[in-house]
């Protein structure tokens, strides 16, 4: 066996599973490396405090002297909890997060030492950041983006590190990052969705979008995953035959958790009960060594913070645990991939949460409201949705028949089915007293009821009402949240502002009652939309034909996929709402496409080494042996040998075939690398790796997997996927 393959098995089989310090109670340590509200209060006074509470819920501004002061009292908390640096932490769209420590310490003129941080580094900040992606925006040689303190995600320790959270901007103004477009959906929803509300609630005065998360992932012992050349730069598999046993048994999913990562399970969870990121449930997934973990939700902004920060303490733990986490979306063909479902509700200041049915009539209208908005938004957009979930690692399961297809639909169950059925039916204008009585009676009054029978859940759809929150299901597991967040945020804020403009004009021009109105806009929004709701398989292909029948949008690549955000009708929805300016839509638009491009290559180069450079020599030296075989019967058998030499002559012959083919693969591949790097602009450089590179992979592949079954497992190069998969 060749030794790195090997050395790596043997390591996994020796591993023992790393102990770790659990507290009794986690609630004890929860955020208690936070810069909370608690700490907060003891280490701020009352106007900072204030201050800081007035951002967080009103985005009022915070004054130079106050800064000062919070920044002391946040430097304090830090150091008393072991911090000795300090960075701004922000998201840039490479999709990580960043970071650049500094000390407090300063040294003065006189050689005196302080520990300094004063409002000036908390607000903001100048990183030398110049390589992150800026699609044109910034330009190297000219102005620098900067960091701003977002008071309203709180700071935190990490290590030995006091962590800002911020946005990063470059110094024209545009946006940098994920963060700043998602608070600005999230200002937008908020006042759409407020002043919605006050049709049936004068007191909501604020509405927070909220999201939970659920992240899946792999866990692969270090050894093996560093000793697969794809698994190392990649995060996937390029190659690897299927291991005769896989998923097929479900004798992982919801099994029980292995002792080892079990351990890492716990490690991670008490850091990130630590930080206030609150998880809560973790379990084994479909595929062998795949698990999920899911937080309580949270406010959206927090949540899209939380998740970065978790995928950061899973890496950064896994490693003490001697594992590597695999966040890709298909790290190994022929078993499942990992997705990130984002749950997403709006919540009001009085605690409702608006996609939740409630106890009378009037709740119900108002929960109608949101549900009816948020699919008929989904309507107008859905190819905007398809487009913030779209990458290159996110394209092996969409539409793979173990995650959402790429067309964008709506489940919500065949209970609310037969509601939106009954209110389509609603009288244009006026509504007799019998009919207002019936629909409240019969239709709005029972919505609670109905939904606590709604058992059926449909796992195929992307966009699935699941009884008090929306849940799409499409979104990566590499992803950053804030990309699908935003666009869910201004779609909807959008449509709710459409909303309140028709119902005003038939409650003053019609002279409706404000009831009246809003069940004769609900009803046109509900024909209207209706295209996108889909009850059925999504991952057959009768829906593939009946979306294309209706209308709906189909794109199966990211290249396709991403164009929708540049289109005319995106640009304008982004430029109203003050969300994104053109120039920062298309700038976006750019890096993905470029990204895009860029993955595609790696991973064509890595086919192509790992190809020639392990698999074609391995393959020689078999053949090698073989022939050294036939030749050695020859000797023994005379002129009788191509009866008993016959099967070794057909391997031999089967493997030049394949040689054959890999090399005039790569060959060719390379070719189409070329030609793509050429191409005029970044937009046909990804469309031509996606249509012109790719292709190849598969059939580099296939040759490949075939000669991993013929040639001695003894030579093998590559740690094999029954290895990767099952090796404990
Ligand atoms: P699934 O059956 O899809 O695995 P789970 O019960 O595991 O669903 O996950 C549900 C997720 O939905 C959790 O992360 C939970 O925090 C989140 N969630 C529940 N209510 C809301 C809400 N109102 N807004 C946003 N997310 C929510
Ligand atoms: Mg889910």
């Amino acid at each position: 066996m060749s030794t790195l393959r090997f050395q790596a098995i043997k390591e996994t089989l020796n591993r023992k599973p790393v102990e770790v310090n659990e507290p009794a109670r986690r609630s004890e340590i929860f955020g208690k490396h936070v810069f909370n509200k608690s700490a907060m209060r003891q280490h701020l006074t009352k106007d900072s405090y204030k201050s800081v509470m007035d951002a967080m819920e009103t985005g009022a501004k915070i004054s130079r002297d106050i800064a000062d002061h919070i920044s002391t009292g946040m430097k304090e908390w830090a150091i008393q909890n072991g911090a000795t640096h300090y960075t701004h932490w922000f998201q840039p769209l490479t999709g990580g997060t960043a970071e650049k420590h500094d000390a407090f310490f300063e040294l003065e003129m006189d050689g005196e030492v302080l520990e300094k941080f004063g409002g000036g580094q908390l607000v903001q900040q100048e990183p030398d950041a110049s390589s992150f992606p800026n699609g044109g925006i910034r330009n190297t040689f000219e102005a620098r983006g900067y960091t701003a303190w977002d008071p309203t995600s709180p700071a935190f320790i990490m290590g030995t590190t006091l962590c800002i959270p911020t946005v990063f901007i470059a110094y024209t103004g545009e946006a940098l990052d994920f963060k700043t477009p998602l608070l600005r959906s999230l200002q937008t929803v908020d006042q759409a969705a407020t002043a919605v509300c006050k049709y049936f609630d004068k007191n909501v005065n604020k509405v927070n979008a909220t999201l939970g998360w659920e992240q899946e992932y792999f866990l692969i012992d270090s050894a093996l995953a560093d000793s697969r050349p794809d698994l190392q730069l990649a995060g996937r598999t390029l190659l690897g035959h299927a291991s005769a046993k896989g998923q097929q048994l479900d004798d992982h999913y919801f099994g029980s958790i292995p002792s080892r990562v079990m351990n890492f399970m716990r490690d991670m969870e008490t850091e990130c009960m630590l930080l206030g990121i609150p998880v809560k449930t973790r379990h084994n997934e479909v595929a062998p060594n795949q698990f999920e973990l899911a937080p309580i939700f949270e406010e959206a902004n927090l949540a899209v913070d939380h998740n970065s920060l978790l995928m950061d303490v899973m890496r950064k733990v896994a490693s003490r645990h001697h594992f590597k986490v695999l966040f890709h979306e298909k790290p190994f063909a022929g078993v499942n991939g990992s997705g990130k479902h984002n749950n997403w509700s709006l919540s009001t200041n009085t605690g409702v949460n608006l996609l939740s049915p409630g106890s009378t009539p009037m709740k119900n209208l108002q929960f109608l409201t949101f549900f009816v908005n948020t699919i008929k938004a989904v309507y107008d957009h859905e190819e905007l949705i398809r487009s913030t979930i779209a990458s290159a690692s996110n394209d092996h399961r969409l539409g793979a028949n173990e995650a959402p297809p790429a067309i964008i639909s709506v489940f919500i169950g065949s209970q609310l089915t037969a509601v939106l059925d009954e209110l389509e039916k609603v009288t244009d204008g006026k509504l007799s007293p019998e009919e207002k009585t019936d629909l409240k009676l019969n239709v709005v009054g029972k919505i609670p009821e109905v939904i606590l029978d709604n058992t059926d859940r449909n796992r195929t759809s992307p966009f699935a009402f699941t009884g008090n929150k929306f849940e799409l299901r499409a979104v990566g597991s590499t992803a950053n949240c804030a990309n699908p967040m935003t666009v869910l945020n201004a779609i909807v804020a959008n449509q709710l502002m459409e909303f309140k403009e028709e119902v005003d004009s038939l409650i003053k021009n019609k002279k409706l009652k404000k009831d009246e109105a809003i069940f004769n806009v609900l009803r046109e929004y509900i024909k209207k939309s209706k295209k996108i709701r889909f009850e059925g398989d999504g991952y057959g292909e009768a829906w593939e034909k009946e979306a294309k029948k209706r209308g709906l949008s189909n794109n199966k690549t990211t290249p396709t996929a991403l164009k929708a955000k540049i289109s005319k009708k995106s640009i304008k929805l982004f430029e109203d709402l003050n969300i994104m300016s053109k120039v920062e839509s298309e700038a976006r638009y750019e890096i993905e496409v470029e990204e895009y491009a860029m993955r595609i290559q790696i991973e064509g180069r890595l086919l192509g080494d790992i190809a020639r450079n392990h698999i074609i020599p391995t393959a020689i030296r078999y053949q090698n042996t073989l022939i050294e075989n036939v030749r050695g019967l020859k000797e023994i058998y005379g002129k009788d040998f191509k009866k008993i030499a016959k099967e070794q002559m057909i391997i031999i012959e089967e493997i030049s075939e394949h040689i054959e083919n890999i090399n005039k693969g790569i060959t060719d591949m390379t070719e189409a690398r070329k030609k793509a790097n050429n191409e005029k602009n970044a937009e046909k450089t990804a469309s031509a790796y996606c249509d012109k590179v790719k292709p190849y992979f598969d059939d580099i592949r296939y040759h490949c997997d075939k000669l991993e079954i013929l040639v001695d497992d003894e030579i093998w190069p590559l740690t094999k996927y029954r290895e990767l998969l099952f090796t404990r």
